[in-house]
């Protein structure tokens, strides 16, 4: 079977029609990690006999003719941060290196319910800090698209392995842009679904008001069949929405003229590469030309948008991360002293430079006399980039912006510079601190062949709409 551009569709017709089985499906894929993932890095721990079990499952439905469950056979793969009960998940981070999670995250749960076949857990930044897969503490992730460049991050792994037809789908997590820049940078669908429409259980904390999990996948269509089967309330998160899961594969082939869609003058300034810009305009001109209006507007307090999310995902950082203590789970330093020495001890060696340049700022910001200053602020900005989506999203249904300022740069190029790193989630960090939902989508590449994402950000739980517009983007496109 061709593994290149395999949709779900795709792999679940053929195990349906007997034309392969999902067990020689899963044993292609593991064929194809085996042969790349040596230069490319995309996996951390292989779950081949969990995989295969599924795999054999899902044959004998097929054998006995009986219908496959909406991802029946599809050999997915999951980010290390999303808990997997009996296979090994690190987050991307020594503290816990060799943590067996005695559960599974409920999207993972969904998802094999639905029949998926988890292939293994995919690499990424050290608890999804990152923007280039680089603060991974096992091994970076290099661009399939050109193996000199960085995949974008924090969901590096999710990202390589779907642009690489090592897996046909996967999940990835989104603090401020970890599904959809990696998605831009690696030519591939990501999508960010809003708060709360996807249960949060078994996710390894970040930033929790800012931690979402959505799909990475090769089409619209995919994103719309994974976002389906791992929606909805789930009584383990009581952050996750009671709403019904619209059925948004039905939905997608709704014509999208008519359509509004906003530009916000914000999202195309300074900064933004030449290139990069040629593309997403081409794309607005394409939905223009499919029938949408194009209305123009402005977002007047984007600039705060990244220093406000460094505040406020630190702070929650700090707070999440206090509970790697070495005593109840993960990662103990030993050697002699107190109680305290054994924290320290683990704690040092345990985190990576960025994960504790993070605790320190966290800290800092949450601190009697910054409080006010850093945090308090942040939060009441917060509230103002929220509102200025909630003015714009009366006029307009989507907006569309550049998913990143660039394209993939080249691995090593920013790990000194921890602000220019930041500025890579300059277009993606509002949708996480206004908890709207938003798609990456391929719109071109540049002259060196990188591949360039635009942004489709919606109103909240408005995935339907955004879903539709990236389907009908991708079939003129
Ligand atoms: N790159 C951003 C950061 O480093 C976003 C990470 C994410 O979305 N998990 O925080």
């Amino acid at each position: 079977m061709d593994l290149s551009r395999l949709t779900i569709d795709a792999a679940r017709s053929a195990i349906q029609e007997r034309k392969t089985t999902a067990v020689s499906l899963a044993e292609a894929m593991y064929d194809r990690i085996e042969r790349d993932d040596p230069t490319v890095g995309a996996f951390l721990t292989l779950s081949k006999e969990r995989a295969l079990a599924k795999a054999s499952e899902m044959d004998a439905l097929a054998a006995k003719g009986e219908k496959l469950p909406p991802l029946g056979g599809v050999p997915v793969g999951i980010k290390d941060v999303l808990v997997t009960k009996g296979a090994r998940s690190t987050a991307g981070s020594k503290i816990l290196g060799n943590y067996m999670p005695p559960y599974d995250c409920t999207a993972v749960a969904r998802l094999e319910a639905a029949g998926a076949v988890v292939l293994g857990k995919m690499n990424c930044d050290e608890f999804a800090m990152g923007s280039s897969n680089e603060n991974s503490a096992w091994k970076p992730v290099h661009n399939p698209r050109d193996l000199s460049r960085v995949p974008g991050g924090s969901s590096g792994g999710s990202a390589a392995a779907v642009a690489a037809d090592m897996a046909v789908a996967t999940l990835g997590s989104d603090t401020g842009g970890s599904i959809r820049q990696p998605a831009s940078f690696c030519g591939v669908v990501g999508l960010k679904p809003t708060y709360g429409r996807v249960s949060r259980y078994g996710l390894i904390a970040f930033a929790s008001s800012l931690d979402h999990i959505g799909p990475l996948t090769k089409t619209a269509k995919d994103a719309a069949i994974v976002l389906r089967m791992i929606a909805g309330r789930d009584p383990m998160d009581s952050t996750s929405a009671e709403m019904p899961v619209p059925d948004y594969v039905a939905e997608l082939e709704k014509p999208i003229s008519g359509l509004k869609i906003g530009v916000a003058k914000e999202y195309f300034g300074e900064g933004l590469d030449g290139e990069v810009r040629k593309s997403v305009e081409a794309a607005i001109q394409k939905l223009a030309d499919l029938g949408c209006e194009i209305i123009k507007l402005s977002l007047p307090h984007t600039k705060y948008a990244v220093p406000t999310y460094y505040i406020v995902a630190t702070a929650e950082a700090s707070s999440n991360l206090a509970r790697f203590d070495g005593v109840r789970y993960g990662y103990r330093a030993d050697g002699p002293g107190s109680l305290s020495e054994m924290y320290r001890r683990t704690r040092d060696r345990g985190f990576g430079t960025e994960v504790k340049r993070r605790i320190m700022l966290g800290t800092y910001v949450l601190s009697a006399g910054y409080y006010d200053a850093y945090y308090l602020k942040a939060q009441k900005v917060r509230t103002l980039l929220t509102r200025d989506f909630d003015q714009a999203f009366k006029q307009v249904d989507v907006i569309v912006t550049p998913t990143s300022p660039t394209a993939a740069f080249k691995l090593g190029e920013k790990v000194n510079d921890p602000v220019a790193m930041y500025l890579a989630d300059i277009y993606t960090v509002t949708a996480n601190l206004a908890g709207i939902p938003g798609i990456s989508m391929p719109c071109g590449q540049t002259r060196e062949k990188l591949p360039i994402g635009m942004q489709v950000l919606g109103k909240h739980f408005d995935e339907t709409t955004i879903l539709r517009v990236a389907h009908a983007y991708e079939n003129a496109a």
